[in-house]
């Protein structure tokens, strides 16, 4: 990737990864300093250093509990991130429940837990890996059909990272609480974007972080439902009621529950104004681009994604070039054995090799402007338009897909 510094001062920095991470709120910095500098105090300690810190902290828990719309602040255990978060549902469940050896998940879950219940696998627990349609859409009946009394936990992420596509969690859960099972979701990409209420719903854990909304990186939160079963995973000091040790990211946690309050102020009139631009950034681009598409469930999505499959052409140029013109975008490709491989996501959707591979991932927020998604119309299809002359899938005589010889499959 270029180096920043060296791009044109006149060019504006397009910044559309932030499914990725954000940029933290000037607003939530500003509050987060003192607790850098003049209250450093160990919020464990009885003295008023310590006080103040921990009352820093409890306030912060308030506005997070508003966020997620928890019944109890108490609910609330901050960690250093939603892995930490997700990790602490899973494995609380089954420590929780010893006799319950399986596990339900789908196969498009964020690698926080796709590689967690992978590992769990290998240990002898039975994971269901419930399927995905090409839409990215739930198999719901084999969801229902892997509920029963050998579960100790169902884990499904709410949106998905990569396609912003929504799973019906609220129903899902119901239907595992009709079984003793603990369900926790990975709200990763909708907290902050959508509105959330856990209480009244069958959520008994849900993750967060707070990178993804404009608080720093390297603090999130786990709701734990009052009366659901837990067994920490960090154990030591008697940090977050013994349900997470560790002296706590005061400052970070802070900027957590700032984030979640400013979040909280606007996430109506935000979501609005995000799902218009990105519509217009999407509309926009299948106009004037041939042969792409959008991935994932259009209907069912969180506002601030889309992810656009551009046919016969690579990814990763496409993401070079982008930032080329100072704009910040991401694919899904990984490199697997020394190629670039397509992701988890876009195997189990079934999107074709040739699509698949040119995925682009859009992802807005408070901070993107009309000029960024202009930006992106005025530079996209003629970068997509390069690309293909050099593909070996594009005939550039006749400027369409090639017929192909040969099908490319997934390595
Ligand atoms: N879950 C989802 C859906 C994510 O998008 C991410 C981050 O990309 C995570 C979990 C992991 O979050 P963290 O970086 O806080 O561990």
């Amino acid at each position: 990737m270029s180096n920043l510094t060296t791009l044109n001062k006149a060019t504006p920095l397009a910044y559309l990864d932030n499914n990725a991470t954000t940029q933290v709120d000037a607003k939530v910095l500003e509050q987060m300093l003192p607790y850098l500098s003049e209250f450093y105090g160990n919020p464990s300690s009885i003295h008023q250093f310590g006080e103040q810190v921990g009352k820093a902290i409890e306030h912060a828990r308030q506005q997070v509990q508003a966020l997620i719309g928890a019944s109890f602040s108490s609910e609330v255990i901050f960690t250093s991130c939603a892995t930490e978060a997700s990790a602490t549902a899973i494995m609380s469940a089954i420590e929780a429940f010893p006799n319950r050896k399986e596990i339900i998940t789908s196969v498009i879950e964020h690698p926080a837990t796709l590689e967690l219940c992978q590992n769990l696998e290998r240990k002898g627990y039975t994971v269901h890996w419930i399927k995905v349609d090409a839409r990215g859409r739930l198999d719901m009946e084999a969801y229902k059909q892997a509920l029963s009394s050998e579960v100790a936990v169902a884990s499904f992420m709410w949106a998905n990272n990569e396609t912003g596509s929504l799973f019906p969690i609220r129903g899902m859960a119901e239907l595992a609480k009709q079984h003793g099972i603990l369900f926790h979701t990975d709200a990763v990409q909708v907290a902050g974007k959508l509105p959330i209420q856990v209480a009244d719903s069958g959520i008994d854990l849900l993750s967060i972080s707070g990178h993804k909304f404009h608080a720093p990186k390297g603090v999130g939160a786990l709701y734990l439902r009052r009366g659901a079963k837990f067994r920490p995973l960090l154990r030591g000091g008697h940090q977050e009621r013994g349900r997470r040790a560790g002296t706590e990211n005061s400052s970070g946690i802070v900027g957590l529950g700032k984030a979640a309050e400013l979040a909280m102020q606007s996430i109506e009139q935000d979501s609005a104004r995000i799902k218009m631009m990105r519509n217009r950034l999407e509309i926009g681009l299948l106009a004037r681009i041939p042969h792409c598409f959008v991935t994932g469930d259009p209907r069912h999505r969180v506002p601030n994604t889309s992810n656009i499959a551009f046919e016969f052409v690579e990814g990763e140029s496409i993401l070079l070039m982008l930032d080329q013109h100072g704009i910040a975008a991401s694919s899904g490709s990984a490199c697997t054995s020394g190629s670039l491989e397509p992701s988890h996501v876009m195997r189990a959707m079934d999107i074709p090799y040739t699509a698949a591979h040119g995925a682009i991932r859009f992802s807005l927020s408070r901070f993107t402007s009309e000029e960024m998604i202009d930006q992106v119309l005025a530079v996209l299809p003629g970068i997509v338009e390069k690309l293909r002359m050099l593909s070996p899938y594009w005939d550039t005589a006749s400027n369409q897909p090639a017929e192909q010889s040969f099908s490319p499959v997934y390595a």
